[in-house]
């Protein structure tokens, strides 16, 4: 069998899954243990190098932390409370310790990702590549008086709100159907921090951002607009998706878009079921090519993170994604841009600081 084309995958939740209670810890990730998504025997499997590994923090309660739930009429309602920042503190203190200690054990095998040139490796054999993410900054003071600590420690990539408000801004609320044109942007100190991580050289994701919040970024920041796990809105009416001028906007800036595997942002249903045939995510990938052009595209899984379809259930499925897309007429080229060339683009340019 021939190697599988090697994918930097824009998202995925896998940190949080594996370093919970029962989650399988770093023995779990390393050996594998069929939970979840994503381990490290699946991901060779699957042709998987590299990608943002989220630093992604659960509500206290997590009854009140629910990522999306449907209403009585079927549409989607759910708008998560904020999460202090003593709580968000402490659990990303510990994830990073448990970061750590993977790194340890499994020198060699699996590295974190600070450049390009770690990237690259990971991408040609090397080790499985961690480009760590934050997603949602409400471990981050509005001073940003943790974020070179964090760069520190890796830190290459952060989302300054998931789906919930925080300092920074307003995260878009679930909803389906649902435009995104929903409340206000970013606070002065989301700004700053906008700012901050130019100068640094991370990258600003824009998921989970509402318009005037996706605006706010496109205003201020100097890098190419990325976002790392998103839909196609013309295809699915999900507030957690791009409309066709975003689209164009992110590709005018040579950014890129990572296409979300989630069911419910794919579907055009607004359901969340997994019995959704693959060739749903070829459309959106299809509909972001023909508005952005092959070389603003990519993937964005959210494995661990997300309802996938039956077809794509885990990470070792992604040479079915790519077989499927061969089948409909792509080129190694398209193929090879989709799944690493543009990301390497991206990052050469948005890693350096300024
Ligand atoms: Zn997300």
């Amino acid at each position: 069998m021939s190697r599988p084309i090697p994918i930097i995958d824009g998202h995925n939740d896998t940190l949080t899954r594996v370093f919970q209670e029962d989650g399988g810890g770093v023995p779990g990730f390393l050996n594998g243990n069929e939970q979840g998504h994503l381990d490290l025997p699946r991901a060779v499997l699957g042709g998987f190098a590299a990608g943002f590994f989220a630093v992604y923090i659960h509500a206290e309660d997590v009854n009140t932390g629910s990522s999306s739930s449907r209403g009585d009429d079927g549409s989607w309602t759910s708008s998560p409370p904020p999460i202090d920042y003593a709580w968000a503190a402490r659990e990303t203190r510990r994830l990073f310790d448990c970061l750590d200690e993977l790194l340890e054990v499994a020198a060699g095998t699996v590295q974190l990702c600070r450049t390009v040139e770690e990237l690259n490796a990971s991408l040609s054999g090397g080790p499985l590549g961690i480009i760590l993410h934050i997603e949602g900054c409400e471990m981050i003071s509005p001073n940003l008086c943790e974020l070179d600590g964090f760069y520190e420690q890796g830190l290459r990539s952060l989302g300054p709100v998931w789906s919930r408000p925080n300092a920074f801004g307003t995260g878009i609320r679930f909803g389906w159907p649902s435009s995104n044109d929903i409340g206000p942007g970013l606070s002065r100190e989301g700004k700053d921090l906008v700012r901050a991580c130019n100068e640094r050289g991370i990258m600003v994701d824009l998921s989970h951002l509402n318009l005037a919040g996706f605006h706010d970024v496109a205003s201020i920041t100097t890098k190419p607009l990325v976002a790392t796990h998103c839909g196609a809105h013309a295809l699915c009416a999900s507030a957690r998706n791009l409309d066709d001028s975003q689209l164009r906007l992110i590709a005018d800036t040579n950014g890129i878009v990572g296409c979300n595997f989630f069911t419910g942002d794919l579907r055009g249903d607004g359901r969340f079921e997994t019995d959704m045939p693959l060739s749903r995510m070829a459309e959106h990938l299809e509909h972001m090519v023909d508005v952005m052009g092959d070389t603003h595209i990519a993937l964005g899984s959210d494995f661990d993170g997300a309802a996938m379809c039956d077809e794509l259930s885990d990470v070792s499925k992604l040479p079915v994604l790519i077989d499927l897309l061969r089948s409909r007429g792509w080129g190694e080229p398209a193929l090879e841009r989709m799944c690493h060339h543009n990301w390497i683009r991206v990052l050469t340019e948005t890693w350096q600081a300024s």
